[in-house]
């Protein structure tokens, strides 16, 4: 089995992506870079870290850590290399697929070895139907899927240094900002209580950040909530062009559940629906439906909730 070579720089995704490599098989190497805690991390999770420390990069220059990847993934004999599928990660997968001349998938959900190929289940169509894919030929750039895996859990890992040529940088990065305040990462949360245009109007955000707030979810919104009526961030919005989740519990207020949306939501564990219309699409998907005014249930559970 051809050597695997892991990165992500959120420990978490990293831990995620071990147990895809789990999957294929072999022996996977994690690439770490810059982070010292993260190379603890996840070498006490069991895993064989190779720990570059270089001030010369930065995570900002995706093309840079294109380049790195190639040269470690050289170095450590990997013909398959497993990235996180977060905007970051898949930008990162095209850029070094192109470098080594591999095969890429992104937004990757679920990995089956049959035979000699390793199959691939990502959505297609617009979100319509599963696709199982395969990469063609010995090198494979596949980047997986937040939450699509357990996180990794071994013992007797290592940390080891490994020495890269650093390219030099194409691009100038003059400041790296924290995010604003305001964002949030949905695809990670465990609760998300998502509203769609079913809400009357800003003003009634405050009470579905309460409800929120009360069962310790994440508030989440369909596209034209944030794209349209600017009420969210495009860090909110649930589906296609925005983050496929996979909470354990989905409660969805005014929201149609056109397939642009559902393939964003249908992972969740369970799905409670709130719409006014006992023929709306998203009830077809949910595990408790309820015909009511969402305003109305959610003024009731905020009482209820104390
Ligand atoms: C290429 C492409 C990509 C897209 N990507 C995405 C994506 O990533 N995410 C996404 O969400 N959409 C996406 N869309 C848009 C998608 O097709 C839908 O238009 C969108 O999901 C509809 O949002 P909605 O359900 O909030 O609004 P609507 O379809 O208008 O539905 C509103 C719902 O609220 C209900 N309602 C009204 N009043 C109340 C009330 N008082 N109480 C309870 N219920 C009420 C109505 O019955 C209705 O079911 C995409 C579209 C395209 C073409």
């Amino acid at each position: 089995m051809a050597g695997i070579l892991v990165f992500s720089d959120r420990t978490n995704l990293a831990l995620e992506i071990l147990t895809a490599a789990g999957v294929i098989g072999g022996t996977a190497k994690v690439l770490v870079i810059n982070n010292d805690e993260q190379a603890q991390a996840l070498s006490d999770a069991g895993a064989d870290v190779y720990k570059l420390s270089n001030d010369d990069i930065s995570l900002a220059d995706v093309g840079q850590v294109a380049e790195v990847l190639k040269e470690a993934a050289e170095k450590l004999n990997a013909d398959i290399i497993l990235l996180s599928s977060n905007r970051r990660g898949k930008e990162l997968a095209g850029r070094l697929a192109q470098k080594i001349g591999a095969g890429c998938l992104t937004d990757v959900s679920a990995i089956n070895v049959n035979g000699d190929k390793i199959e691939c289940q990502r959505n297609a169509l617009g979100g319509a139907t599963v696709a199982t894919q395969y990469i063609n030929g010995d090198k494979k750039v596949i980047a997986v899927s937040p939450r699509s895996f357990a996180p990794f859990a071994g013992s007797g890992g290592s940390i080891n240094e490994i020495d890269i040529t650093i390219p030099a940088s194409t691009v100038k990065v003059l400041e790296v900002k924290p995010k604003a305040a305001d964002t949030v990462d949905i695809a990670a949360a465990e609760k998300l209580v998502i509203v769609g245009q079913g809400l009357n109007s800003k003003d009634d955000i405050p009470m579905i950040e309460e409800l929120a707030a009360k069962i310790g979810a994440e508030v989440a919104c369909s596209k034209p909530v944030a794209t349209d009526k600017k009420w969210f961030s495009e860090e909110h919005v649930v589906g296609l062009s925005g983050k496929i989740c996979k909470p354990e519990l989905a409660i969805i207020l005014g929201v149609s559940g056109q397939v642009q949306f559902t393939v964003g939501i249908r992972d969740a564990k369970v799905i409670a629906a709130v719409n006014t219309d006992e023929n709306a699409t998203i009830n077809t998907m949910a595990d408790y439906v309820l015909t009511a005014d969402l305003h109305e249930v959610v003024k009731e559970m905020n009482e209820i909730l104390g």
